[in-house]
């Protein structure tokens, strides 16, 4: 399937192709169509998959058609939770919208009013908020929406768990009843449901990856470590491993500030990103990221939220999170639209509580990976009912000593690694410990037995 099967028009495709993407995405492939025919759609679908331009690009094409907004009108309300993901959407929008003759602003919190104000004032094509920020301009008369025609609800589980439900519903309240709904979430708790019922008519529904699954292309595993030696650690991999772009992530600001101190004196160029940071010290460390002046992001779940970096390699849990659906959000920073990533965890004994509900709800043996130099104290069993891959022979080419899961844990650099895919699960160094000689991360054995000296 290409873009030119899916109904849009010649200067959608035309910014498509500058932007360099030749074919739809799964989530694109679905929503495009679904969207267009003017069907309310609810989609199970994660950052990374391509849905921003799954909901943009059939948005721009039925504004395309259609009366000019009026004075503080907006034709198509996009909500979002964050300010980064907010201000993300809207360039996006700018970006497939470029060869049209439609105008949008973004509006969110922590910055000055009074120039989001003076955008919406001659009426936007799209306008991309966050809730309460778009509330205070609904109540100061900066934004009406008699001519909305499309809501987009974004990352709607996430705008529940911040607690944005009654500013939604207020929002809701003020728009026309009939328009075009379009509900995006990563997972399909009871609450969104509920949400969902007074919201969605009719909708097709899309799901493009399993419920609470995690990119393919990631590769994930953990290195067990004790509490006080995870910024010693963290600062090795760096080094060892040589990574240029590495977002990781912290449970608290407070901890995201102590490691961004302590990554600076180590050399390491890091900047911390979290909600007590001002709106334009939070863009800068992210422009800084994104230009590579700053090789290491720290960053809180929820300032990380939506956070799209075109093919991030390497997130590292610093901490794991509290609430293990977090943890999918979060590797899911890498391995973005297809392309592979890593995703490390630092995981001391403190935390064998969230390990085990990780492990529980993405089903998924997070291989242990001790680090020389860096073997905790204690021993890290398997999570009950979560079998550890059975370790396959290695294939021929890899029995010349090189170690079949070296390249894909980040040992040269990313650009380099990002080939290798179905062998890390063989991992015959890990069963076979000779076998793996001269391999600095020594990974302990994954299987229950030998892993544990309890
Ligand atoms: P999203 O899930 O909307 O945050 O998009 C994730 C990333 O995939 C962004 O960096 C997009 O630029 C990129 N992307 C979206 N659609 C495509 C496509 N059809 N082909 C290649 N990359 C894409």
């Amino acid at each position: 399937m290409s873009f030119t099967d899916l109904g849009l028009s010649a200067p959608i495709l035309k910014a498509v192709a500058e932007k360099g993407y030749d074919t739809p995405s799964a989530i694109q492939a679905q929503a495009i169509p679904a969207v267009l025919s003017g069907r309310d759609v609810m989609a199970a679908a994660q950052t990374g998959t391509g849905k921003t331009a799954g909901f943009t690009l059939p948005i721009l094409e039925k504004l395309s058609q259609g009366p000019r907004p009026r004075a503080n009108q907006a034709r198509t309300l996009i909500l979002t939770p964050t300010r980064e993901l907010a201000a993300q959407i809207a360039e996006n929008v700018e970006v497939y919208s470029k060869h049209l003759n439609l105008t949008s602003t973004v509006v969110f919190g922590g910055v000055k009013i009074n120039p989001q104000m003076a955008r919406l004032r001659r009426g936007v094509d799209i306008l991309v908020a966050t809730p309460g920020r778009l509330l205070d301009l609904y109540n100061q008369n900066a934004i009406r929406f008699h001519q909305l025609e499309i809501l987009v609800l974004d990352e709607a589980d996430r705008m529940l768990d911040m607690g944005f439900l009654r500013d939604i519903r207020k929002v809701l309240a003020v728009l026309p009843r009939k328009r075009q709904n379009l509900l995006f979430s990563a997972t399909f708790s009871d609450d969104i449901r509920q949400l969902a019922k007074g919201l969605i008519n009719d909708p097709v529904e899309i799901s493009v990856t399993p419920r609470n699954a995690a990119a393919k292309s990631v590769e994930q595993w953990m290195h067990p470590v004790d509490k006080k030696k995870k910024p010693l650690l963290l600062t090795h991999l760096i080094k060892e491993h040589d990574w240029k772009q590495v977002l990781v992530f912290t449970k608290t600001k407070h901890g995201a500030n102590k490691l961004t101190k302590h990554l600076e004196e180590q050399g390491i160029n890091a900047a911390a990103i979290h909600g007590n940071k001002s709106q334009s010290a939070r863009t800068k460390a992210l422009a800084n990221f994104k230009s590579g002046e700053v090789r290491a992001l720290i960053a809180t779940d929820i300032a990380a939220r939506g956070i799209d970096i075109e093919q991030l390699p390497q997130v590292v849990n610093f901490e794991l999170p509290n609430v293990p659906e977090d943890y999918v959000h979060r590797i899911g920073r890498t391995g973005r639209a297809g392309a592979e990533g890593t995703a490390i965890s630092l995981v001391c004994q403190d935390e064998m509580k969230e390990l085990v509900a990780i492990e529980q709800l993405t089903q998924k043996h997070l291989e242990r990976v001790v680090v020389d130099g860096f073997a905790p104290m204690d021993s890290f069993p398997t999570t009950p009912g979560i079998r550890p891959p059975k370790a396959k022979k290695p294939k021929k080419e890899h029995q010349d000593g090189q170690r079949s899961a070296e390249n894909s844990r980040g040992h040269k650099p990313a650009s380099k690694n990002r080939r290798h895919t179905g062998q890390r699960s063989a991992a015959a160094p890990v069963a076979n410990p000779s076998a793996n000689k001269g391999n600095r991360r020594r990974p302990a054995s994954s299987t229950p037995k030998s892993n544990s000296n309890a």
